[in-house]
């Protein structure tokens, strides 16, 4: 019996090693900027194929298209002997008669350059890019280095980096192999390759345990102002919370984090955040930030995407379970994998007491001011299922607002409707347990298991009316049954280029202000021509000088309505950039502001279900 079990066991063995995507990333061998990749291809049948590199990833909900970084890309047989191929797309390679083909090379050129040119295509997000930068550090998100053959996604991979010997490669992956020039990796499929980055410089990490969980921090800090050591103990209280808030939801017996900080002489980025994955997660910040910044930000961020862990990286409908890297179908819930676990990230902080009851609401108040960017009579499942869409995706950022919103009434309403006794968390964790990593859910059948595992059908009301409705949520009806009350409060007329001032950004090399694509622009920004991808770079000839910013703001203060004002904005212009004076009058923008309070008399039944929403206790 034993024999017969070892026996197989090798067999499979062999035929893993025979059939593997062996794929080679040299470091070492940087030209221009670009880093060579070869894959050495198993024996494929005879007939044709197609070669992709993703036009999204899981996580993202942004078309990306890494195939535009791929240059000079060249097919081959085991003599070296070049095939002919037609190119398809940016993604797509399509070749006839593949059963002489032995490998695949080409270059990769880094996202991070590209990102500030967003007119011919929109950015991708930092922390799912790529960056090379010689001698400094290499960020390896795999999808953008790494295509795949659509017979076979289902290959393992064996990944080899070659790298110089005095760098350190932060990831969740294991090498197998003990020299200091490469790391080898064996991954069980494409989608298991995407999900694992990894991050090459020059060592700066710390390793601990957690929560039982072990840990891996590394850091590239470009000037070194910060080491990994620097933001342990944070991140120790942090994790230690979040995996007491999951309990028996999570299972991680590992996870790394990979943070970059990008300074001021690397590449111009902007996508500040981090991506998710299924045991670990890369984050890109400013290095600018302080320490205490910092902090917070690790704390909000790294637990949002280790709360992915739980959806939908495990609990996920079938669009996410088999996911199309050529042509992906979106789910209709973001409301509940982003916006779901962007509640998670802020209620295990006041549940487990990393933050008041008062930082709490703040939270909150501001997610009710930033959702009024958006349109409020979407639906989210439509918005959810059409995010890659052109009319949808300037939505996206709703899904850590309003998304964030929806979840947290629903939790109030479970709440209210059990006495206290479920919330969103027992919710998602039922449905965890009838579904997982395995076993995907029907994605239109979603409200219909979330009734049977909580067993009130009311729920489907409010998900009818608010989450797949274009019913706007009564935020004050929920929020007053927890005790909190909304006050109301217009701000001073303001002539800003977006609509949420506070949405603005610092570009400071060119010292301008930048803004993200997704924020709507202000009524007197559209009325001169401004286009979002403008930098700001003076008002009235009044450049802008950060140390002194609050004398610019008193000054714009001091412009009236009708009154011509001059912008000056730097334009991307194919590879150069135009600075244009755009004139108009002064229009200025209201904003309502909402705060929200605790009542200083809520009722006894309002005071209880308040406990329990904070606490988390029955
Ligand atoms: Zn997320």
């Amino acid at each position: 019996m034993k024999k017969i079990l070892f026996s197989i066991g090798i067999l499979s063995a062999v035929y893993v090693q025979a059939q593997s995507m062996k794929t080679t990333i040299d470091l070492t061998s940087v030209k221009d900027d670009k880093i060579p990749v070869k894959i050495a291809v198993p024996k494929m049948k005879n007939g044709d194929a197609k070669f992709h590199f993703p036009k999204t990833v899981p996580g993202t909900y942004s078309v990306d298209d890494y195939g535009r970084f791929i240059e000079g890309i060249r097919f081959l047989d085991a003599k070296g002997k070049e095939l002919a191929f037609t190119k398809v797309n940016d993604n797509t390679y399509s070749l006839k008669n593949v059963q002489n083909l032995a490998e695949v090379s080409y270059f990769v050129n880094d996202s991070f350059d590209d990102e500030m040119n967003a007119e011919k295509h929109k950015a991708v997000f930092s922390p799912s890019g790529t960056d090379i930068e010689e001698g400094k550090v290499y960020l390896i998100n795999t999808h953008g280095f790494v295509g795949y053959f659509d017979s076979m996604q289902d290959v393992p991979y064996q990944l080899i980096i070659k790298k110089p010997k005095d760098f350190y490669g932060t990831t969740a992956l294991v090498d197998q192999d003990k020299s200091e020039d490469t790391d080898t990796f064996t991954l069980a499929n494409y989608a298991k390759l995407t999900d694992s980055p990894l991050m090459y410089s020059k060592p700066d990490f710390i390793t601990f345990n957690a929560g039982g969980m072990d840990l891996v921090l590394g850091v590239y800090s470009p000037t070194g102002k910060y080491k990994a050591a620097d933001f342990k103990e944070n991140l120790e209280k942090m994790v230690i919370a979040q995996k007491k808030f999951l309990g028996d939801m999570n299972t991680n017996k590992k996870y790394a984090i990979m943070l970059y900080l990008a300074g001021t002489d690397g590449p111009q980025i902007k996508g500040f955040g981090a991506l998710e994955h299924h045991e670990s997660t890369s984050v890109v910040l400013p290095e600018m930030m302080p320490k205490e910044a910092i902090d917070e930000t690790l704390t909000d961020v790294v637990s949002h995407e280790f709360f992915h862990t739980v959806n939908p990286l495990k609990t996920h409908s079938e669009e996410i379970h088999y996911f199309d890297y050529a042509d992906p179908k979106m789910s209709q819930h973001l409301w509940m994998y982003e916006g779901g676990t962007e509640y998670f990230a802020n209620l295990f902080q006041i549940q487990e007491g990393l933050i008041t009851k008062e930082q709490f609401l703040q939270r909150i108040s501001d997610k009710i001011k930033n959702s009024k960017n958006y349109d409020d009579t979407m639906p989210f499942t439509v918005m959810s299922k059409n995010i890659l869409l052109d009319q949808y995706k300037d939505q996206y950022r709703n899904v850590y607002e309003k998304g964030t919103l929806l979840t947290m009434c629903l939790d109030i309403e479970l709440r209210k409707l059990s006495n206290g006794e479920m919330g969103y968390r027992d919710m998602i964790r039922k449905l965890s347990q009838r579904f997982g990593e395995n076993k995907p859910f029907k994605d239109d059948k979603l409200i219909d298991e979330l009734v049977t595992v909580t067993g009130y059908p009311q729920i489907k009301d409010f998900y009818s009316k608010y989450i797949a409705g274009s019913e706007p949520t009564p935020y004050e009806k929920y929020l007053n049954m927890v005790g909190v009350e909304i006050k109301k409060q217009e701000t001073p007329p303001i002539l800003w280029f977006i609509k949420d001032p506070n949405q603005t950004g610092f570009n400071e090399k060119n010292s301008t202000f930048i803004f993200d694509e997704s924020t709507p622009l202000s009524t007197f920004a559209k009325k001169i021509g401004m286009k979002i991808t403008d930098e700001v770079y003076a008002i009235n000839g009044k450049t802008i000088d950060i140390q002194k910013v609050q004398e610019l703001i008193t000054y714009v203060q001091s412009i009236k309505p009708g009154q011509n004002v001059t912008v000056t904005v730097l334009r991307k212009n194919g590879d150069k950039t135009d600075k244009i004076d755009l004139k108009g009058q002064a229009v200025m923008d209201k904003m309502t502001l909402e705060t929200l309070d605790f009542k200083a008399n809520p009722t006894a039944a309002e005071q209880k279900l308040q406990n329990q929403w904070l606490t988390g206790n029955k």
